[in-house]
Protein backbone atom coordinates (compact mmCIF):
# COMPACT_ATOMS: atom_id res chain seq x y z
CA UNK A 1 0.00 0.00 0.00
CA UNK A 2 1.24 3.36 -0.75
CA UNK A 3 2.95 5.54 1.88
CA UNK A 4 2.45 9.67 1.45
CA UNK A 5 5.32 11.65 2.75
CA UNK A 6 2.93 13.76 3.80
CA UNK A 7 -0.57 13.72 4.53
CA UNK A 8 -2.45 17.20 5.28
CA UNK A 9 -5.82 16.92 7.13
CA UNK A 10 -8.60 19.83 6.06
CA UNK A 11 -8.10 22.49 3.28
CA UNK A 12 -8.80 25.49 5.04
CA UNK A 13 -6.30 28.31 4.20
CA UNK A 14 -3.89 26.60 6.65
CA UNK A 15 -3.94 23.48 4.85
CA UNK A 16 -3.80 24.38 1.15
CA UNK A 17 -0.96 26.41 1.55
CA UNK A 18 1.18 23.34 3.53
CA UNK A 19 -0.25 21.15 0.93
CA UNK A 20 0.92 23.32 -2.15
CA UNK A 21 4.08 23.87 -0.55
CA UNK A 22 4.93 20.11 0.14
CA UNK A 23 3.75 19.16 -3.45
CA UNK A 24 5.56 22.05 -4.95
CA UNK A 25 8.86 20.88 -3.44
CA UNK A 26 8.00 17.31 -4.77
CA UNK A 27 6.52 15.18 -1.63
CA UNK A 28 3.90 13.07 -2.49
CA UNK A 29 1.05 15.14 -0.96
CA UNK A 30 -2.24 13.69 -0.06
CA UNK A 31 -4.93 16.38 0.77
CA UNK A 32 -7.98 15.30 2.69
CA UNK A 33 -11.01 17.67 3.13
CA UNK A 34 -14.53 16.65 4.50
CA UNK A 35 -16.44 19.31 2.25
CA UNK A 36 -16.95 18.58 -1.16
CA UNK A 37 -15.11 22.16 -1.65
CA UNK A 38 -12.09 23.60 -0.52
CA UNK A 39 -10.91 27.13 1.85
CA UNK A 40 -12.97 26.37 5.01
CA UNK A 41 -13.68 29.80 5.73
CA UNK A 42 -12.50 30.66 2.17
CA UNK A 43 -15.35 29.81 0.26
CA UNK A 44 -18.88 31.55 -1.42
CA UNK A 45 -22.49 30.18 -1.61
CA UNK A 46 -25.29 31.05 -3.44
CA UNK A 47 -28.42 32.30 -2.62
CA UNK A 48 -30.96 33.30 -5.35
CA UNK A 49 -29.11 35.86 -7.91
CA UNK A 50 -26.46 36.44 -5.06
CA UNK A 51 -23.19 34.48 -4.76
CA UNK A 52 -22.00 35.40 -1.30
CA UNK A 53 -18.75 35.90 -0.07
CA UNK A 54 -19.17 33.91 3.70
CA UNK A 55 -16.03 35.20 5.65
CA UNK A 56 -13.90 37.79 3.94
CA UNK A 57 -14.07 41.22 4.92
CA UNK A 58 -10.35 42.40 4.38
CA UNK A 59 -7.20 41.07 3.15
CA UNK A 60 -4.06 42.71 4.27
CA UNK A 61 -0.87 42.05 2.28
CA UNK A 62 -2.61 42.73 -1.51
CA UNK A 63 -2.18 45.45 -3.66
CA UNK A 64 1.08 47.00 -2.11
CA UNK A 65 2.44 49.33 -4.97
CA UNK A 66 5.92 46.99 -5.31
CA UNK A 67 3.84 43.96 -4.99
CA UNK A 68 5.56 42.63 -2.33
CA UNK A 69 2.57 42.10 0.37
CA UNK A 70 2.35 39.02 2.45
CA UNK A 71 -0.59 36.95 0.53
CA UNK A 72 -0.30 38.40 -3.19
CA UNK A 73 3.60 37.59 -2.47
CA UNK A 74 2.49 33.61 -1.32
CA UNK A 75 0.36 33.23 -4.15
CA UNK A 76 2.81 35.06 -7.00
CA UNK A 77 5.73 32.53 -5.36
CA UNK A 78 3.13 29.45 -5.88
CA UNK A 79 2.08 31.28 -9.35
CA UNK A 80 -1.59 31.14 -8.27
CA UNK A 81 -3.74 33.00 -10.77
CA UNK A 82 -6.20 35.65 -8.65
CA UNK A 83 -7.74 38.56 -9.64
CA UNK A 84 -7.38 41.33 -6.85
CA UNK A 85 -9.40 44.06 -6.52
CA UNK A 86 -8.11 46.80 -4.32
CA UNK A 87 -9.31 49.45 -2.06
CA UNK A 88 -7.99 52.66 -0.80
CA UNK A 89 -9.65 53.13 2.35
CA UNK A 90 -9.14 51.32 5.58
CA UNK A 91 -12.29 51.76 8.34
CA UNK A 92 -15.28 53.73 9.07
CA UNK A 93 -15.97 53.97 12.72
CA UNK A 94 -19.84 55.23 14.29
CA UNK A 95 -20.11 55.37 17.95
CA UNK A 96 -23.78 56.27 18.15
CA UNK A 97 -24.40 58.92 21.22
CA UNK A 98 -25.89 57.95 24.40
CA UNK A 99 -28.32 60.51 26.04
CA UNK A 100 -26.34 62.99 27.92
CA UNK A 101 -23.08 62.27 25.82
CA UNK A 102 -21.41 65.57 26.12
CA UNK A 103 -19.44 65.20 23.34
CA UNK A 104 -22.17 64.37 21.18
CA UNK A 105 -22.44 65.71 17.83
CA UNK A 106 -24.44 65.20 14.37
CA UNK A 107 -22.78 63.77 11.62
CA UNK A 108 -23.34 63.53 8.29
CA UNK A 109 -25.59 60.55 7.96
CA UNK A 110 -27.99 63.30 10.72
CA UNK A 111 -27.07 60.30 13.55
CA UNK A 112 -25.85 61.81 16.70
CA UNK A 113 -22.75 60.72 17.32
CA UNK A 114 -19.78 60.87 19.67
CA UNK A 115 -17.01 59.21 16.87
CA UNK A 116 -17.29 59.09 12.88
CA UNK A 117 -13.72 58.64 11.88
CA UNK A 118 -13.30 57.33 8.45
CA UNK A 119 -9.64 56.60 7.92
CA UNK A 120 -7.42 56.73 5.06
CA UNK A 121 -4.79 54.87 3.46
CA UNK A 122 -0.92 55.93 3.92
CA UNK A 123 0.69 56.50 7.36
CA UNK A 124 1.31 59.91 7.04
CA UNK A 125 -2.57 60.87 5.69
CA UNK A 126 -3.76 58.49 8.46
CA UNK A 127 -1.65 60.46 11.21
CA UNK A 128 -3.20 63.54 9.84
CA UNK A 129 -6.98 62.04 9.72
CA UNK A 130 -6.28 61.11 13.48
CA UNK A 131 -4.83 64.11 14.19
CA UNK A 132 -7.58 65.94 12.61
CA UNK A 133 -10.49 64.19 14.53
CA UNK A 134 -8.38 63.93 18.25
CA UNK A 135 -6.13 66.96 18.28
CA UNK A 136 -2.18 66.08 19.98
CA UNK A 137 -2.48 62.56 18.42
CA UNK A 138 -0.06 62.84 15.37
CA UNK A 139 2.99 62.48 16.52
CA UNK A 140 2.42 59.26 18.99
CA UNK A 141 0.67 57.73 16.02
CA UNK A 142 3.76 58.38 13.80
CA UNK A 143 5.79 56.80 16.36
CA UNK A 144 3.78 53.67 16.22
CA UNK A 145 3.78 53.23 12.56
CA UNK A 146 7.72 53.76 12.23
CA UNK A 147 7.83 51.28 15.21
CA UNK A 148 6.16 48.65 13.49
CA UNK A 149 7.98 49.57 10.59
CA UNK A 150 11.22 47.84 12.21
CA UNK A 151 9.24 45.22 13.80
CA UNK A 152 8.96 43.00 10.76
CA UNK A 153 12.71 42.44 11.21
CA UNK A 154 12.00 41.19 14.45
CA UNK A 155 9.39 39.21 13.19
CA UNK A 156 12.30 37.46 10.47
CA UNK A 157 14.62 37.02 13.61
CA UNK A 158 11.51 35.02 15.33
CA UNK A 159 11.11 32.40 12.40
CA UNK A 160 14.85 31.96 11.94
CA UNK A 161 16.23 32.36 15.55
CA UNK A 162 19.64 31.67 13.84
CA UNK A 163 19.62 35.25 12.98
CA UNK A 164 18.72 36.63 16.62
CA UNK A 165 22.36 36.95 17.74
CA UNK A 166 23.11 39.07 15.07
CA UNK A 167 20.27 41.66 14.41
CA UNK A 168 19.03 41.66 17.99
CA UNK A 169 21.64 45.21 18.72
CA UNK A 170 19.69 46.54 15.85
CA UNK A 171 16.71 46.06 17.61
CA UNK A 172 16.82 46.64 21.25
CA UNK A 173 13.30 48.81 21.47
CA UNK A 174 11.21 46.05 19.41
CA UNK A 175 13.07 42.99 22.02
CA UNK A 176 12.17 44.94 24.92
CA UNK A 177 8.21 45.93 23.85
CA UNK A 178 6.96 42.65 22.63
CA UNK A 179 5.62 41.62 26.03
CA UNK A 180 3.78 44.73 25.63
CA UNK A 181 -0.01 44.84 25.39
CA UNK A 182 -1.41 47.70 23.06
CA UNK A 183 -2.97 49.86 25.63
CA UNK A 184 0.41 49.86 27.83
CA UNK A 185 2.10 51.04 24.34
CA UNK A 186 -0.35 53.46 23.23
CA UNK A 187 -0.12 55.10 26.56
CA UNK A 188 3.85 55.11 26.92
CA UNK A 189 3.81 56.38 23.28
CA UNK A 190 1.30 59.25 24.91
CA UNK A 191 -1.31 58.50 22.45
CA UNK A 192 -5.14 60.07 23.36
CA UNK A 193 -7.52 57.75 24.82
CA UNK A 194 -9.90 58.72 22.07
CA UNK A 195 -7.70 58.78 19.56
CA UNK A 196 -6.67 54.50 20.95
CA UNK A 197 -9.88 54.00 20.13
CA UNK A 198 -10.35 54.84 16.65
CA UNK A 199 -6.54 53.35 16.20
CA UNK A 200 -7.89 50.01 17.72
CA UNK A 201 -10.70 49.58 15.66
CA UNK A 202 -9.75 46.50 14.47
CA UNK A 203 -9.42 44.49 17.27
CA UNK A 204 -11.90 42.43 16.19
CA UNK A 205 -9.89 41.26 13.45
CA UNK A 206 -7.23 39.84 16.58
CA UNK A 207 -10.61 38.59 18.74
CA UNK A 208 -8.74 40.32 21.97
CA UNK A 209 -8.85 43.83 23.11
CA UNK A 210 -6.80 46.40 23.69
CA UNK A 211 -5.28 45.48 27.38
CA UNK A 212 -4.88 41.97 26.25
CA UNK A 213 -3.43 41.52 23.02
CA UNK A 214 0.20 42.47 21.84
CA UNK A 215 1.04 45.56 20.18
CA UNK A 216 3.27 44.13 17.43
CA UNK A 217 0.47 41.46 16.59
CA UNK A 218 -1.66 44.56 16.35
CA UNK A 219 0.14 46.50 13.95
CA UNK A 220 1.42 43.73 12.19
CA UNK A 221 -2.23 43.65 10.80
CA UNK A 222 -3.25 47.78 10.70
CA UNK A 223 0.41 48.49 9.13
CA UNK A 224 -0.07 46.07 6.31
CA UNK A 225 -4.17 47.99 6.04
CA UNK A 226 -2.76 51.04 6.42
CA UNK A 227 0.24 51.09 4.29
CA UNK A 228 -1.43 49.18 1.16
CA UNK A 229 -5.24 49.40 1.80
CA UNK A 230 -7.50 46.22 1.68
CA UNK A 231 -7.69 43.59 -0.92
CA UNK A 232 -10.20 41.30 -2.15
CA UNK A 233 -10.36 38.15 -4.80
CA UNK A 234 -13.13 39.36 -7.70
CA UNK A 235 -15.07 35.90 -7.58
CA UNK A 236 -15.21 35.99 -3.40
CA UNK A 237 -12.24 34.03 -1.19
CA UNK A 238 -13.55 30.95 -3.10
CA UNK A 239 -11.11 31.75 -5.86
CA UNK A 240 -8.05 31.93 -4.07
CA UNK A 241 -9.22 28.34 -2.28
CA UNK A 242 -9.57 26.99 -5.95
CA UNK A 243 -6.58 28.92 -7.40
CA UNK A 244 -4.32 27.04 -4.70
CA UNK A 245 -6.59 23.59 -5.44
CA UNK A 246 -4.80 23.88 -8.83
CA UNK A 247 -1.19 24.63 -7.89
CA UNK A 248 -1.60 21.59 -5.48
CA UNK A 249 -3.03 19.48 -8.38
CA UNK A 250 -0.41 20.85 -10.99
CA UNK A 251 2.60 19.85 -8.62
CA UNK A 252 1.42 16.46 -8.57
CA UNK A 253 -0.46 16.37 -5.55
CA UNK A 254 -3.88 14.65 -4.91
CA UNK A 255 -6.81 16.27 -3.23
CA UNK A 256 -9.83 14.24 -1.94
CA UNK A 257 -12.63 16.07 -1.38
CA UNK A 258 -16.03 14.08 0.91
CA UNK A 259 -13.19 12.65 2.73
CA UNK A 260 -13.38 13.55 6.19
CA UNK A 261 -10.19 11.74 8.83
CA UNK A 262 -12.28 10.27 11.41
CA UNK A 263 -9.40 8.33 13.14
CA UNK A 264 -5.48 8.69 13.43
CA UNK A 265 -3.49 5.27 13.36
CA UNK A 266 -0.57 5.31 15.97
CA UNK A 267 2.24 2.77 15.83
CA UNK A 268 4.95 3.43 18.64
CA UNK A 269 3.45 6.41 20.00
CA UNK A 270 3.64 8.00 16.39
CA UNK A 271 0.69 8.71 14.16
CA UNK A 272 1.44 6.49 10.61
CA UNK A 273 -2.15 6.87 9.04
CA UNK A 274 -5.87 7.74 9.36
CA UNK A 275 -9.23 6.37 8.60
CA UNK A 276 -11.55 8.34 5.86
CA UNK A 277 -15.39 8.30 6.64
CA UNK A 278 -14.52 5.22 8.97
CA UNK A 279 -13.71 2.84 6.54
CA UNK A 280 -10.96 3.62 4.44
CA UNK A 281 -7.11 3.45 5.83
CA UNK A 282 -3.90 5.66 4.00
CA UNK A 283 -0.62 5.96 5.57
CA UNK A 284 2.02 8.93 5.77
CA UNK A 285 5.35 9.11 7.13
CA UNK A 286 3.68 12.61 8.07
CA UNK A 287 0.91 14.96 9.24
CA UNK A 288 0.08 18.43 9.07
CA UNK A 289 -3.28 19.22 10.74
CA UNK A 290 -5.17 22.30 9.73
CA UNK A 291 -8.52 20.90 12.10
CA UNK A 292 -8.80 22.29 15.28
CA UNK A 293 -6.48 20.70 18.13
CA UNK A 294 -9.84 20.77 20.31
CA UNK A 295 -11.84 18.55 18.09
CA UNK A 296 -8.82 16.48 16.79
CA UNK A 297 -8.00 15.57 20.51
CA UNK A 298 -11.74 14.57 21.39
CA UNK A 299 -12.05 12.76 17.94
CA UNK A 300 -9.21 11.41 16.57
CA UNK A 301 -7.31 10.26 19.17
CA UNK A 302 -7.89 7.36 21.68
CA UNK A 303 -7.68 9.14 25.45
CA UNK A 304 -3.96 7.28 26.16
CA UNK A 305 -2.09 8.90 22.93
CA UNK A 306 -2.65 12.28 23.75
CA UNK A 307 0.42 13.45 24.51
CA UNK A 308 -0.16 15.43 28.29
CA UNK A 309 1.22 18.78 27.22
CA UNK A 310 -1.22 18.57 24.44
CA UNK A 311 -4.07 18.31 27.77
CA UNK A 312 -2.68 21.10 29.39
CA UNK A 313 -2.81 23.17 26.37
CA UNK A 314 -6.60 22.56 26.06
CA UNK A 315 -6.76 23.12 29.19
CA UNK A 316 -5.51 26.71 30.13
CA UNK A 317 -6.06 28.32 26.07
CA UNK A 318 -9.19 29.40 25.74
CA UNK A 319 -11.20 29.52 23.13
CA UNK A 320 -11.39 32.51 20.59
CA UNK A 321 -14.20 34.41 19.72
CA UNK A 322 -17.25 33.22 17.99
CA UNK A 323 -18.76 35.10 14.86
CA UNK A 324 -22.32 35.98 14.16
CA UNK A 325 -22.96 36.52 10.43
CA UNK A 326 -26.76 37.72 8.25
CA UNK A 327 -25.74 37.87 4.79
CA UNK A 328 -28.07 40.22 2.52
CA UNK A 329 -29.07 39.70 -1.56
CA UNK A 330 -30.58 43.73 -1.52
CA UNK A 331 -33.24 44.49 -4.33
CA UNK A 332 -31.54 48.23 -4.24
CA UNK A 333 -28.19 49.61 -5.52
CA UNK A 334 -26.44 50.78 -2.73
CA UNK A 335 -26.37 54.59 -4.11
CA UNK A 336 -30.22 53.93 -3.47
CA UNK A 337 -30.07 52.80 0.01
CA UNK A 338 -27.48 55.45 0.65
CA UNK A 339 -24.46 53.23 1.33
CA UNK A 340 -21.16 54.98 1.02
CA UNK A 341 -18.18 52.77 2.70
CA UNK A 342 -17.05 49.25 2.13
CA UNK A 343 -16.65 48.44 5.99
CA UNK A 344 -18.08 50.45 8.61
CA UNK A 345 -17.55 49.49 12.46
CA UNK A 346 -20.72 50.38 14.57
CA UNK A 347 -19.54 50.16 17.96
CA UNK A 348 -21.79 50.57 21.37
CA UNK A 349 -18.91 52.15 22.95
CA UNK A 350 -15.69 53.23 21.71
CA UNK A 351 -13.45 51.58 24.22
CA UNK A 352 -12.20 48.11 23.05
CA UNK A 353 -12.23 46.59 26.82
CA UNK A 354 -15.36 47.75 27.11
CA UNK A 355 -17.47 46.38 23.95
CA UNK A 356 -15.28 43.01 24.71
CA UNK A 357 -17.06 42.75 27.89
CA UNK A 358 -20.13 43.51 26.22
CA UNK A 359 -19.83 40.78 23.31
CA UNK A 360 -19.87 38.18 26.43
CA UNK A 361 -23.78 38.43 25.35
CA UNK A 362 -25.88 38.55 22.67
CA UNK A 363 -26.16 40.91 20.88
CA UNK A 364 -24.19 43.65 22.31
CA UNK A 365 -24.62 46.29 19.70
CA UNK A 366 -21.39 45.59 18.11
CA UNK A 367 -21.69 45.06 14.11
CA UNK A 368 -19.76 45.56 11.53
CA UNK A 369 -21.24 46.03 7.69
CA UNK A 370 -20.08 45.28 4.38
CA UNK A 371 -21.14 46.24 0.71
CA UNK A 372 -19.08 44.20 -1.55
CA UNK A 373 -20.59 45.97 -4.33
CA UNK A 374 -18.10 49.48 -3.08
CA UNK A 375 -14.79 47.35 -4.09
CA UNK A 376 -16.42 45.19 -7.11
CA UNK A 377 -19.60 46.85 -8.64
CA UNK A 378 -20.34 44.42 -10.86
CA UNK A 379 -20.68 41.63 -8.28
CA UNK A 380 -24.59 41.32 -8.07
CA UNK A 381 -26.89 41.76 -10.73
CA UNK A 382 -28.07 44.91 -12.11
CA UNK A 383 -30.02 46.85 -9.69
CA UNK A 384 -29.24 45.10 -6.35
CA UNK A 385 -26.71 45.06 -3.64
CA UNK A 386 -25.20 42.13 -1.51
CA UNK A 387 -24.21 43.50 2.14
CA UNK A 388 -22.82 41.20 4.96
CA UNK A 389 -23.33 42.21 8.61
CA UNK A 390 -20.97 40.60 11.68
CA UNK A 391 -21.08 40.65 15.28
CA UNK A 392 -18.97 38.88 17.51
CA UNK A 393 -19.54 37.22 20.83
CA UNK A 394 -16.93 35.20 23.58
CA UNK A 395 -17.81 32.22 25.61
CA UNK A 396 -20.24 29.55 24.91
CA UNK A 397 -23.44 31.71 24.16
CA UNK A 398 -25.07 29.14 22.97
CA UNK A 399 -25.51 27.18 25.83
CA UNK A 400 -28.79 28.28 27.30
CA UNK A 401 -30.68 28.08 23.86
CA UNK A 402 -32.78 25.30 23.76
CA UNK A 403 -33.64 23.76 20.35
CA UNK A 404 -37.08 24.61 19.73
CA UNK A 405 -36.27 28.51 20.53
CA UNK A 406 -32.83 28.46 17.70
CA UNK A 407 -34.82 29.53 14.94
CA UNK A 408 -36.57 32.29 16.84
CA UNK A 409 -33.62 33.37 18.59
CA UNK A 410 -31.86 33.22 15.33
CA UNK A 411 -34.11 35.76 13.75
CA UNK A 412 -33.98 38.07 16.60
CA UNK A 413 -30.59 38.18 16.19
CA UNK A 414 -30.72 38.99 12.99
CA UNK A 415 -33.36 41.72 13.20
CA UNK A 416 -31.41 43.46 15.91
CA UNK A 417 -28.04 43.60 13.62
CA UNK A 418 -30.04 44.53 11.06
CA UNK A 419 -31.73 47.34 12.81
CA UNK A 420 -28.39 48.53 14.52
CA UNK A 421 -26.94 49.09 10.87
CA UNK A 422 -30.27 51.19 9.79
CA UNK A 423 -30.01 53.53 13.11
CA UNK A 424 -26.16 54.20 13.26
CA UNK A 425 -26.04 55.21 9.28
CA UNK A 426 -29.47 56.04 9.05
CA UNK A 427 -30.70 53.88 6.10
CA UNK A 428 -33.54 51.53 5.29
CA UNK A 429 -32.34 48.12 5.22
CA UNK A 430 -35.39 45.57 5.82
CA UNK A 431 -37.95 46.58 3.38
CA UNK A 432 -35.45 45.79 0.72
CA UNK A 433 -34.27 42.34 1.47
CA UNK A 434 -34.45 39.83 -1.38
CA UNK A 435 -32.43 36.85 -0.21
CA UNK A 436 -31.12 36.64 3.43
CA UNK A 437 -29.25 33.75 5.15
CA UNK A 438 -28.00 33.60 9.10
CA UNK A 439 -25.31 31.81 10.18
CA UNK A 440 -24.64 32.05 14.13
CA UNK A 441 -21.60 29.76 16.00
CA UNK A 442 -23.92 26.30 15.08
CA UNK A 443 -23.79 27.08 11.82
CA UNK A 444 -19.88 27.79 11.50
CA UNK A 445 -19.24 24.97 14.42
CA UNK A 446 -20.81 22.54 11.37
CA UNK A 447 -19.31 23.91 8.72
CA UNK A 448 -15.09 24.33 10.20
CA UNK A 449 -15.38 21.66 12.78
CA UNK A 450 -13.89 24.07 15.28
CA UNK A 451 -15.11 24.19 18.92
CA UNK A 452 -18.44 26.82 19.27
CA UNK A 453 -17.65 27.62 15.70
CA UNK A 454 -14.77 29.49 16.24
CA UNK A 455 -12.97 30.70 13.24
CA UNK A 456 -10.10 32.53 15.32
CA UNK A 457 -8.51 29.45 17.15
CA UNK A 458 -7.44 30.32 20.47
CA UNK A 459 -7.45 33.85 22.30
CA UNK A 460 -4.13 35.51 22.25
CA UNK A 461 -3.72 36.69 25.52
CA UNK A 462 -0.13 38.11 27.20
CA UNK A 463 1.04 34.33 28.29
CA UNK A 464 0.01 33.28 24.88
CA UNK A 465 0.78 35.42 22.79
CA UNK A 466 2.02 35.06 19.11
CA UNK A 467 5.55 35.61 20.10
CA UNK A 468 5.78 33.16 22.75
CA UNK A 469 3.77 30.98 20.74
CA UNK A 470 6.25 31.50 17.37
CA UNK A 471 9.14 30.69 19.91
CA UNK A 472 7.76 27.80 21.39
CA UNK A 473 6.34 26.70 17.86
CA UNK A 474 8.15 22.84 17.30
CA UNK A 475 8.08 22.36 21.04
CA UNK A 476 4.21 22.83 20.95
CA UNK A 477 3.86 20.39 18.26
CA UNK A 478 2.39 16.69 19.16
CA UNK A 479 4.80 14.29 17.51
CA UNK A 480 7.59 14.82 15.21
CA UNK A 481 5.95 14.23 12.48
CA UNK A 482 2.34 15.86 13.36
CA UNK A 483 2.37 19.54 13.12
CA UNK A 484 -0.59 21.44 12.93
CA UNK A 485 -1.62 24.75 11.11
CA UNK A 486 -3.91 27.52 10.53
CA UNK A 487 -6.50 30.08 12.94
CA UNK A 488 -5.31 27.83 16.10
CA UNK A 489 -1.29 28.53 15.57
CA UNK A 490 1.08 31.00 16.32
CA UNK A 491 -0.34 33.80 14.55
CA UNK A 492 -3.77 33.50 15.61
CA UNK A 493 -6.93 33.71 13.39
CA UNK A 494 -6.85 35.69 9.69
CA UNK A 495 -6.22 34.54 6.03
CA UNK A 496 -2.90 35.57 5.83
CA UNK A 497 -2.36 34.02 9.33
CA UNK A 498 -3.54 30.56 8.24
CA UNK A 499 -1.93 30.56 4.77
CA UNK A 500 1.41 31.60 6.89
CA UNK A 501 1.51 28.71 9.16
CA UNK A 502 0.72 26.60 6.62
CA UNK A 503 3.56 27.35 4.28
CA UNK A 504 5.73 27.05 7.63
CA UNK A 505 4.47 23.85 8.53
CA UNK A 506 4.99 22.24 4.74
CA UNK A 507 8.64 23.82 4.95
CA UNK A 508 9.06 22.15 7.87
CA UNK A 509 8.33 18.92 6.35
CA UNK A 510 9.86 19.84 3.01
CA UNK A 511 13.30 19.99 4.93
CA UNK A 512 12.73 17.09 7.40
CA UNK A 513 11.87 14.56 4.34
CA UNK A 514 14.97 16.16 2.30
CA UNK A 515 17.49 16.13 5.31
CA UNK A 516 16.45 12.10 5.62
CA UNK A 517 17.77 11.98 1.56
CA UNK A 518 13.87 11.33 0.88
C1 LIG B 1 -17.51 35.43 9.18
C2 LIG B 1 -16.02 35.46 9.15
C3 LIG B 1 -15.35 36.63 8.81
C4 LIG B 1 -13.95 36.66 8.73
N1 LIG B 1 -13.30 37.78 8.26
C5 LIG B 1 -11.96 37.74 8.01
C6 LIG B 1 -11.31 38.83 7.35
O1 LIG B 1 -11.91 39.80 6.95
N2 LIG B 1 -9.97 38.76 7.15
C7 LIG B 1 -9.24 37.68 7.54
O2 LIG B 1 -8.02 37.66 7.30
N3 LIG B 1 -9.84 36.65 8.17
C8 LIG B 1 -11.18 36.63 8.40
N4 LIG B 1 -11.80 35.57 9.01
C9 LIG B 1 -10.97 34.52 9.64
C10 LIG B 1 -10.39 33.54 8.64
O3 LIG B 1 -11.35 33.16 7.71
C11 LIG B 1 -9.91 32.29 9.39
O4 LIG B 1 -9.14 32.63 10.53
C12 LIG B 1 -9.03 31.42 8.51
O5 LIG B 1 -9.62 31.23 7.24
C13 LIG B 1 -8.84 30.08 9.21
O6 LIG B 1 -8.18 29.19 8.36
P1 LIG B 1 -7.75 27.76 8.82
O7 LIG B 1 -6.54 27.39 8.04
O8 LIG B 1 -7.62 27.70 10.30
O9 LIG B 1 -8.90 26.78 8.31
P2 LIG B 1 -10.49 26.69 8.50
O10 LIG B 1 -11.15 27.78 7.73
O11 LIG B 1 -10.86 26.47 9.92
O12 LIG B 1 -10.75 25.34 7.69
C14 LIG B 1 -10.44 24.07 8.21
C15 LIG B 1 -10.82 23.04 7.17
O13 LIG B 1 -10.51 21.75 7.67
C16 LIG B 1 -11.59 20.88 7.38
N5 LIG B 1 -11.58 19.81 8.38
C17 LIG B 1 -11.72 19.95 9.73
N6 LIG B 1 -11.65 18.75 10.32
C18 LIG B 1 -11.45 17.83 9.32
C19 LIG B 1 -11.31 16.42 9.30
N7 LIG B 1 -11.35 15.69 10.41
N8 LIG B 1 -11.12 15.79 8.10
C20 LIG B 1 -11.08 16.52 6.94
N9 LIG B 1 -11.24 17.85 6.91
C21 LIG B 1 -11.41 18.50 8.09
C22 LIG B 1 -12.82 21.76 7.48
O14 LIG B 1 -13.92 21.19 6.77
C23 LIG B 1 -12.31 23.05 6.84
O15 LIG B 1 -12.48 23.03 5.44
C24 LIG B 1 -13.20 35.49 9.08
C25 LIG B 1 -13.87 34.30 9.41
C26 LIG B 1 -15.27 34.27 9.42
C27 LIG B 1 -15.97 32.95 9.71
Amino acid sequence: MKTYDVIVIGAGNGGLAAAATCARAGLSTLLLERHNIPGGSASSFVRGRFEFEPSLHELAGVGAEDGKGQIEDMFTRFNADVDWHTHDSTFRLVVPAKEGDKDAFVNENGVSVTIDARMPVGFESFARKLDELVPGSYESCMKAFDLSERMFKAFECLDDLKKLPGSIKDLPDIMRMVSHTMKETLDALGMPKKAQDIFSTYWCYMGSPGSKFDFLYYMAVLHSYVKDGTGIPRLRSHEMSLAIDKVIRDAGGEIWYNSEVTKVLMKHGKPEGVVINGEKEVYGKYFICNSSPNTVWKDLFTKRDIPEKQLKMLNTRKIACTLTTVYLGMNKTKEELGITDYSVFIAPDSDSDKQYEAAQNYFSGYCIINCLNEIIPDCTPEGTCQLFLTTMTFGDVMKDIKPQDYKRFKTKVAEDMIETCEKALNISIKPHIEEIEIALPPTFARYLNTPWGTPYGYMLEKWDSMIPRTVQYLQDQPFDNFLFCGASQERGDGYGCAYYTGEKAGGIVVKVIEKEGK
